[in-house]
């Protein structure tokens, strides 16, 4: 049996970066992996996959060009389940490899097999060629999550099908229920609408990502219903049934029937804890499968075991869990780490894009911090008028008395990859000022950060600019002035 300093169970994003952490920190390392091939959730059936399939969607639809040549314009006329899977394998496989290669550079050892907790520094392998053992000094719980597949729902991976196999898709759907407005559900939800399938979404809630700014959600349900997407709020699922193939009869318990060609059932994931041994380690999980930890460490109840990634909850995304592995890894081996920031941006790769970082309008108001509001919207720029948006806005948010910024809202083209420059400043402590004094690349959407700057700062009482803002607004309108005289 072979004794390393750390063993990490699972090699997705949180248990490769665990890892890789530890092993440049010269520690021997185990990696356990029981999928076919190591990346966990995020390379295989999530993250990675998801956002292939989007992109593929946004390119061979034209969707990004429908705002100029109108709604039925398509780069290709018949868009095919094989034309969304080709993409996908190239882009899987070009993963796995960078991660092998990865793992091999800095020395990690992997296997692939599913491993048990035998006490609390052993595990057992259950490896295609038999069970072998290895110990720890340290361990770190990487497994994360599985999609909840209640017993009720007949799933048979071809018409009823979870969140996994929606990326085995042999045909594209003429129709598609999807239960659950979770994010993976909503993600999928548009993606397909995006491809003309028609879509109803069965959400037993009033509304749909309740987390998120709810002037930014009020635009995004209005997008997904100008497109056609049926959204039934407070509406519960209470039989799911095929009744021919290709056919599919969801009963609502208000008494309603939705049918179509296809269900995606997407309403929540169980942390992959089953078959983990826990119990042998001293420890156990609640009743969604999740391991409990302290939030600032990582540590579980049990000192020398650590859990990272989507096994502790939220926020279950591949960023956060990468940076959870890396803390961890260091705690380990008593390297200082830092503490996971408090604001990250979330990111959800639904059409259009929705990006937020910071805190809501709403938790502003419950905290009671006197604020202003400034919005943008992306047809209000010179390149949201090239690229033909009729859709999509910036919402800032700014403490009155401070003028700090307090959260970046984003619906819309690119929301996900301009979210960090407010992120940047939020977490830098900056102010409106940021965005009124500095220029942006223009014709640019980066450029709605200056537009929503400016819309608050036209509603918030007004500061005197210091001396030496004064002095570089000056020192810009004078070269403004000779340039514009030059050129006359
Ligand atoms: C459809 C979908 C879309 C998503 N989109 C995004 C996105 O756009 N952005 C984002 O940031 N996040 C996204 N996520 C979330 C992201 O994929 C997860 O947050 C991330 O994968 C979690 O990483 P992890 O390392 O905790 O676990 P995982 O990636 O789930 O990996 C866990 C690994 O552990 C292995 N394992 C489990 N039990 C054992 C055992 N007993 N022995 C050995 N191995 C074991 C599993 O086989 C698996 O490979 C998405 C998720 C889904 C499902």
């Amino acid at each position: 049996m072979q004794h390393y300093d750390l063993i990490v169970i699972g090699s997705g994003p949180a248990g490769r970066r665990a890892a890789v952490q530890a092993a440049k920190l010269r520690k021997s390392v185990l990696v356990v992996e029981k999928g076919r091939r190591v990346g966990g959730v995020c390379v295989h059936t999530g993250t990675i996959p998801s956002k292939t399939l989007r992109e593929t969607v946004m390119n061979l639809s034209g969707w990004r060009e429908r705002g100029i040549y109108g709604r039925a314009h398509r780069h290709k006329a018949e868009i095919t389940a094989a034309d969304l899977r080709q993409r996908l394998a190239i882009t899987l496989d070009h993963e796995v490899e960078v991660l092998e290669h990865q793992f091999t550079r800095n020395n990690v050892t992997w296997v692939t097999g599913s491993a048990r907790f035998l006490d609390p520094h052993t595990i057992e392998i259950d490896t295609a060629e038999g069970v072998r053992r290895a110990s720890a000094d340290h361990f770190i719980l990487a497994v994360g999550t599985n999609p909840h597949r209640p017993q009720a729902i007949p799933f048979d991976g071809e018409y009823i099908v979870d969140a996994d196999e929606i990326l085995d898709l042999q045909q594209l759907p003429r129709s598609l229920t999807v239960i659950g407005a979770s994010v993976i559900g909503i993600e999928y939800a548009t993606i397909m609408s995006a491809l003309d399938v028609k879509v109803t979404v069965i959400e037993p809630s009033d509304s749909l990502l309740s987390f998120l700014d709810r002037e930014l959600i009020d635009e995004f349900i209005h997008d997904m219903r100008d497109r056609g997407v049926t959204l039934r709020f407070q509406s519960v699922a209470k039989r799911v049934r095929l009744i021919a193939p290709g056919a599919v009869q969801v009963d609502l318990e208000d008494g309603r029937i939705v049918t179509s060609a296809m269900v995606l059932f997407a309403a929540g994931r169980k942390g992959a804890t089953e078959g983990l041994g826990l119990e042998a380690c001293g420890l156990a999980a609640d009743e969604r499968g999740r391991i409990g930890v302290d939030r600032s460490t990582f540590r579980t109840a049990v000192p020398h075991i650590y859990a990272v990634g989507d096994v502790i909850g939220f926020p279950s995304l591949a960023s956060t869990s990468m940076e959870q592995g890396r803390i961890a890894a260091c705690l380990a081996f008593n390297e200082p780490a830092h503490a996971p920031p408090e604001f990250f941006p979330y990111g959800i790769y639904a059409v259009p894009e929705l990006s937020t970082v910071g805190m809501t309008e709403e938790q502003v108001r419950a905290k009671r911090i006197p604020y202003e509001t400034g919005v943008a919207r992306f047809r209000e720029t010179a390149r949201g008028h090239i690229m033909g948006l009729d859709s999509g806005f910036m919402k800032m948010i700014f403490a009155l008395e401070t003028r700090r910024l307090l959260g970046v809202h984003i619906v819309g083209e690119g929301a996900t990859e301009l979210i960090h420059i407010g992120q940047a400043v939020l977490n830098l402590g900056g102010t409106l000022d940021y965005f009124i004094e500095n220029t942006f690349n223009y014709p640019t959407l980066a450029e709605a950060y200056k537009v929503a700057a400016l819309d608050a700062w036209n509603r918030m009482p007004k500061k005197q600019p210091s001396a030496e803002a004064f002095d570089r607004l000056t020192q810009s309108a004078i070269e403004r002035i000779a340039a514009a005289g030059r050129t006359r």
